[in-house]
């Protein structure tokens, strides 16, 4: 298996604080293994193109306007301050 570090792969993987479990892309800041734009639809998924551009609202990109996904993570992230 190779490291990537994309949040679909990562999302895959748990990372454990003591005092629980969360997916180990919400533990991190994820960016594009290859521009480092943390809006290139390639940091969201490996599949996705890269596309060499931070700019917002990219197809693929969680950053997306209308991605569902960014939603869901914005839920989690504040169940996860709330449990603290
Ligand atoms: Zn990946
Ligand atoms: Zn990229």
């Amino acid at each position: 298996m190779s490291e990537c570090q994309c949040r679909a792969c990562l999302r895959g993987q748990t990372v454990d604080y003591g005092f629980g479990t969360m997916s180990a892309d919400m533990t991190r800041m994820i960016v594009c293994g290859k521009c480092g734009n943390k809006r290139c639809p390639h940091a969201t998924d490996h599949r996705n193109e890269c596309t060499n551009s931070n700019e917002p609202g990219q197809s693929g990109s969680v950053y997306g306007p209308i991605d569902p996904e960014a939603d869901r993570d914005t839920k989690t992230r504040d169940m996860f301050e709330e449990a603290r």
